[in-house]
């Protein structure tokens, strides 16, 4: 089969949730993938942050492939000999007391939440429904209880009702976190940097500030890093930028290296004691298999130090975009090798520049139309980005001589 054969197969079979580019990938390692036809390409997106530690990592796929061949799963009716192992190096690691496994990003958040509000009720003994301040322009998910408190009508659209006792504030003004809070407030969840609303990374003090009031005002602070967290950004956790210590975090995504959606959420005894035997859980949160991958991957981001080739990486990559020469950029903006290119708008949609990028071996995604997110792999190398910069530069001259023709078109 061809590329056009599985495009028309997926198009006719599976539901029309995603508009993928049409390269059909077969194969992957480190910072490379293949195609069907054997063209290969530089992943520039790692799957949003899932694959850090690069395609099928060797220590990684070694820990899969035994820990496949001992026990796959026991549900938590039983215990397992990988979880209590896990548990340990993620708490010693990140300076956390417990942690609750769960396997996607969303019941990561939805577990937060709950932990939030069991708090709010339990602990902090508000009168009445709690209620959690969050940011616009926020990704956490997509369950019907995340969508509720998105601001972007397309994840929203026709899926109501939604779960209410959520308000939402714009991400970087810490006053206006504060002017929000209320008497049934129980927690404040933010992005330390927003991924899918177009690499935002908000003022300096902005993540300490608001730890200040939070503290003041007797609430949570829950920061979901689950795209920025493991390194992407340049340190273990992004919120370490500014020394500050969530009372609730979630992560995913690298968490397994890409090899299985594992998830976690981290916190004080205080909060995550409260979800009592029966109270939350998952067939497969926790299972010896993804806990074997996820202590591999965690092992993989401390001891090749990705948060250290992420920031220095980062600083390089942003600073050779920055250094190209086009009227179409507006913007280059990010954090470690968390990195937005802004388009003007006007000129040239991103979409059509990442077509371009595909077609000269390089995999980047278009985010909001107007913003190009470049989060390649931590493993990759000063020469693999410099092949990533020059492919934009090329794409972007070509655009820009497309965008020519049509003004001079259009004068003549
Ligand atoms: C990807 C992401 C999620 C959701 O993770 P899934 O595994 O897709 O459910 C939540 N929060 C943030 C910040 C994310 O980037």
């Amino acid at each position: 089969m061809q590329t056009e054969d599985y495009i028309r197969l997926e198009n006719s079979y599976n539901a029309p949730n995603y508009q993928p580019l049409d390269v059909v990938l077969e194969r992957g390692e480190g910072v490379w993938v293949w195609d069907v036809e054997g063209r290969r390409y530089l992943d520039c997106l790692s799957a949003y942050s899932a694959l850090n530690q690069g395609h099928r990592h060797p220590r990684i796929i070694e820990a899969l492939v035994q820990q496949a061949e001992r026990l796959t799963l026991t549900s938590r009716a039983f215990r397992n000999d990988q979880l209590p192992l896990l548990a340990r190096e993620l708490c010693e690691l990140t300076g956390y007391e417990m942690m609750l496994p769960m396997n996607s990003g969303a019941e990561a958040v939805e577990t937060a939440l709950k932990a939030a509000r069991r708090w709010g009720q339990w602990v902090k003994g508000i009168d009445g429904d709690a209620e959690i301040i969050v940011c616009r322009n926020n990704f956490h998910g997509r369950t019907i209880t995340v969508i509720s408190f998105s601001t972007e009508p397309d994840y929203r659209d026709g899926f109501g009702p939604f779960t209410p006792g959520f308000i939402s504030v714009p991400f970087g003004d810490a006053e206006a976190l504060e002017a929000a809070i209320g008497p049934r407030t129980v927690a404040f969840m933010v992005e330390p940097v927003q991924g899918e609303a177009g690499v935002i990374v908000p003022p300096p003090g902005y993540l300490r500030a608001t730890r200040e009031i939070c503290d003041r005002h007797d609430i949570l602070l829950v920061a979901d890093e689950i795209q920025s967290g493991l390194g992407r950004v340049g340190k273990l956790l992004a919120c370490d930028w500014e020394a500050v210590k969530p009372d609730l975090v979630t992560i995913g995504k690298a968490l397994s290296g890409g090899v299985l959606p594992v998830s976690a959420v981290l916190g004080s005894r205080e909060v995550l004691g409260l979800f009592k035997p029966g109270s939350h859980g998952s067939t497969f949160g926790g299972n010896p298999l993804a806990c074997a991958v996820a202590r591999a991957a965690l092992k993989v981001t401390v001891e090749e130090d990705l948060p250290r080739r992420a920031r220095e990486l980062g600083d390089y990559f942003q600073g050779q975009i920055g250094a190209i020469d086009s009227p179409l950029i507006q913007e280059v903006r990010g954090k470690g090798l968390l990195i937005g290119v802004a388009l003007k708008p006007e000129v040239a949609p991103a979409r059509l520049i990442v077509e371009a990028l595909k077609e000269r071996g390089v995999l980047a995604k278009e985010t909001h139309g107007t913003v190009i997110r470049f989060a390649p792999p931590l493993v990759i190398s000063k020469a693999e980005i410099d092949f990533a910069v020059a492919q934009l530069a090329a794409a972007l001259a070509t655009a820009q001589e497309v965008v020519t023709a049509e003004a001079s078109n259009l004068i003549g």
